[in-house]
């Protein structure tokens, strides 16, 4: 962890990103390593899918655009993901799946970590897109039916990708082939883990 620059994270503070397509198994995998490594597991698709069933004023704008499979604009995450890394309960690290999305969310990130990205760890996951589709189709969610799956795969092409790169160049980035069963995935996600 290295730990020269006075400004480094604290010993042991683990700061994860999942990044990847819908269907790309983030949410199972970001899940179980948060329970395994007893840090909070952010999803912001969940803070949202909660703050419509509350129909709080965040929820009520974010609902029509989800119902589409579009973003929710960056201001309004950035407001809610601040707050929540905020937490006592993140003191010792978090795992976020599903933020950031856009490179603008991502330099967001960066003022929200204090200091530099080198010390996130970014796993991109990679899942063939028919198995994407194939998967997709498997789950019950609104915006995993019709139209909306394909805004989100475009919404993914178009705004995230450009991510990879950006993160590339600035985090231990691993990609990650997501197109394997749960277990052997969430194995090399713990190897990775060890390797510094
Ligand atoms: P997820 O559960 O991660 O698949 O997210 C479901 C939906 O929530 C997405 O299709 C977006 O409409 C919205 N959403 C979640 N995270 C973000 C984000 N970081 N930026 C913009 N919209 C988001």
């Amino acid at each position: 962890m290295g730990g020269a620059s006075p400004h480094a994270a604290p010993q042991g503070r683990l700061r994860i990103i999942f990044l990847g397509p819908p269907g790309a198994g983030k949410g199972t995998q970001a899940v179980q390593l948060a329970a395994s490594l007893g840090i909070p597991c952010i999803s912001t698709g969940e803070m949202l899918r909660d703050a419509i069933a509350r129909q709080t004023p965040l929820g009520i704008k974010a609902e029509p655009i989800m119902a589409q499979g579009g973003l929710v604009p960056d201001d309004l995450l950035l407001a809610m993901i601040e707050e929540r890394v905020r937490g006592k309960d993140c003191e010792n690290g978090y795992i976020l799946d599903g933020f950031p999305r856009t490179v603008p969310q991502a330099q967001a990130l960066e003022g929200l970590v204090g200091s530099s990205l080198s010390d996130l760890v970014v796993f991109n996951m990679d899942v063939p897109r028919h198995e994407l589709l194939r998967r997709l189709a498997g789950r019950q969610r609104h915006d995993d039916q019709g139209p909306a799956v394909l805004r989100r795969l475009s919404e993914y092409d178009e705004r995230t990708v450009p991510l990879i790169d950006y993160f590339k160049s600035r985090t231990r980035f691993y990609t990650v082939n997501g197109y394997r069963d749960v277990e052997a995935v969430q194995q090399e996600l713990r190897s990775l883990l060890d390797q510094r």
